[in-house]
């Protein structure tokens, strides 16, 4: 029987608290990553790119995909193994220390799970070739599929993307340009910061 939100934080934060994590400044929280069961964050970055700068945090997240989709036994599992992390420190992995905790605290001590669950936007080459994302990004429609692009074929390896649902993005999408001045501030204070601000940048704005 799956859990709901509210079932999985209390069940998240008792044992936090248990292991005396909660007490040391630990939060939890879920997320909607699709790739990792759960993750213990350390750090969290802010900005991309060269604006990256590091920020300590005490984190647990697990997925909405697995946490409230499987069972008690198994989110529980997902959750120690998160604990056994926070427990031994950043930079251990799943070495012979993070093992012994995990034991000792009642976790099967396996790597970090790694889903499965559908990519929300897939490409295609012509030449068949596919690729999954889960975020737009402009990155994204730059990538060629390179055998195709050295061979030539297939409109230079183009891929054409479209959501899960079959909807077509592409071309039309990447031709908005956004002038500078209806940036987020954020990316206008960068872009400043450079003597980039009165120059036309293609923005793509996830639908
Ligand atoms: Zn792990
Ligand atoms: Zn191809």
């Amino acid at each position: 029987m799956p859990m709901t939100r509210e079932e999985v934080t209390t069940l998240a934060l008792t044992l936090m608290a248990q292991h005396g994590l909660t007490a040391n400044g630990w939060r939890f929280r879920l997320n909607s990553n699709r790739s990792r069961l759960g993750v213990c964050k350390f750090a969290r970055a802010k900005g991309r790119g060269i604006f990256r700068t590091v920020i300590p945090v005490k984190r647990i997240e697990l997925s909405v995909h697995h946490a409230l989709k499987d069972s008690v036994e198994e989110v529980t599992d997902t959750i120690l193994h998160e604990i056994a992390h926070a427990l031994v420190g950043t930079g251990k992995g799943h070495g012979p220390e993070w093992k012994r905790v995990a034991r000792e605290i009642g976790c099967k001590a396996q790597r970090c799970g790694v889903m499965d669950a559908p990519a929300k936007y897939l490409g295609t080459c012509g030449c068949g070739a596919t690729f999954k994302r889960n975020r737009v990004t402009e990155r994204m429609y730059r990538l060629k599929h390179t055998q195709c692009l050295k061979k030539g074929i297939h409109d230079k390896g183009t891929i054409h993307w479209r959501t899960a649902a079959g909807r077509m993005l592409g071309p039309t999408v990447t031709k908005e340009v956004t002038p500078s001045n209806l940036l987020p501030t954020y990316f206008r204070e960068q872009l400043a910061a450079r003597g980039l601000d009165n120059m036309q940048h293609r923005i793509i704005f996830p639908k």
